[in-house]
């Protein structure tokens, strides 16, 4: 494997296409044009200017990674990826379009991804031009800290399309988890209906931001606590994957907390947008409410 086409570039999109070049391939880095994909490269500049401030990094493997990541503002030059990882906004349709237009291009060995929380790996295959070749690679966030990629296997997703999942995993450094294709998969099935507990807790006055995040970090020994985790990850996306769950498995235990509608709706979207649960604005992020 040379080059990894990244469709995207979020927060997702730019820490894929970051660890991919750090891992020394070839990044094809689009979004839906090219002043967002160039936007995504400034950010993973900015993150490795501070590493090498450190003393954490060489300065010169900060510029040989980024010398490897080339911003696109179409897809024509995906057509040279051997592995084209979709990191988009989480709405199928969005997906679906983007699969029918990177169709167009796709070499004809080369694996289409998607980095999708939650849809259906099977759907959205159906979209490509070869479920053979298709799968799902779930990233964490921020991903060139977490260690896990978890591999998402759809109906027709084949061996090799599982296999070449897994070396490009070993290659940028990821642990793997397979699952098979279900509504959030393995992490976020067992995630998301937390995080939406503590979104409803807060509503209820069970208790403050701050004590729910104090509460689940130290009586449960999560790293950080599920507001805090929430608005890393954007309240925009955990509504959307939450809709997901309660459509796809039909069953209202998903429904997404009121309060969480909310926020979104008021575009406190998280540390994205400087505020969610925590005012981002300071030097120290400040419970809202
Ligand atoms: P984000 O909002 O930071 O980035 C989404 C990017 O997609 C934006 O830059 C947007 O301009 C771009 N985009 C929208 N339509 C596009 C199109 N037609 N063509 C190309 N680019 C397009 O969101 P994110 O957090 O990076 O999430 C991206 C994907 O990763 C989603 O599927 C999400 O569910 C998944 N994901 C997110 C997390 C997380 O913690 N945020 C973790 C794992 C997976």
């Amino acid at each position: 494997m040379k080059t990894v086409g990244v469709i995207g570039a979020g927060q997702m999109g730019a820490g894929i296409a970051q660890v991919s070049a750090a891992a020394g391939l070839d990044v094809v880095l689009s979004d839906r044009e090219l002043a967002l994909a160039e936007k995504g490269k400034a950010g993973i500049a900015k993150l490795l200017d501070r590493q090498v401030d450190k003393g954490k990094l060489e300065a010169a493997t900060r510029d040989a990674t980024l010398a490897r990541i080339k911003p696109v503002g179409d897809l024509t030059a995906m057509s040279a990826a051997d592995l084209v990882i979709e990191a988009a906004t989480e709405r199928e349709d969005i997906k679906r379009t983007i699969f029918a237009d990177v169709g167009k291009v796709l070499g004809a060995s080369a694996i289409l991804a998607s980095n999708t929380s939650s849809i259906s790996i099977t759907r959205l295959a159906q979209a490509s031009p070869d479920p053979a070749r298709f799968i799902g690679m779930h990233f964490f966030n921020p991903v060139p800290l977490m260690p896990l990629l978890e591999i998402i296997r759809g109906l027709a997703t084949s061996d090799e399309t599982v296999a070449a999942a897994q070396a490009f995993a070993q290659k940028v450094g990821k642990e793997t988890v397979l699952a098979n294709d279900s509504p959030c998969f393995v992490v976020n099935r067992i995630l998301l209906p937390l995080l939406n507990e503590a979104f409803f807790a807060l509503g209820e006055g069970v208790g403050s931001i701050e004590d729910i995040d104090k509460g689940v970090k130290l009586g449960l020994g999560h790293p950080m606590g599920p507001l805090t985790l929430a608005d890393m990850i954007g309240l925009d996306t955990i509504l959307l994957i939450l809709k997901v769950l309660q459509e796809d498995f039909g069953d209202p235990k998903y429904r997404p907390a009121p309060l969480l509608v909310k926020y979104v709706e008021a575009g406190w979207l998280g540390r994205k947008t400087g505020r969610g649960f925590y005012d981002y604005s300071g030097p120290e992020p400040v419970p809202t409410r």
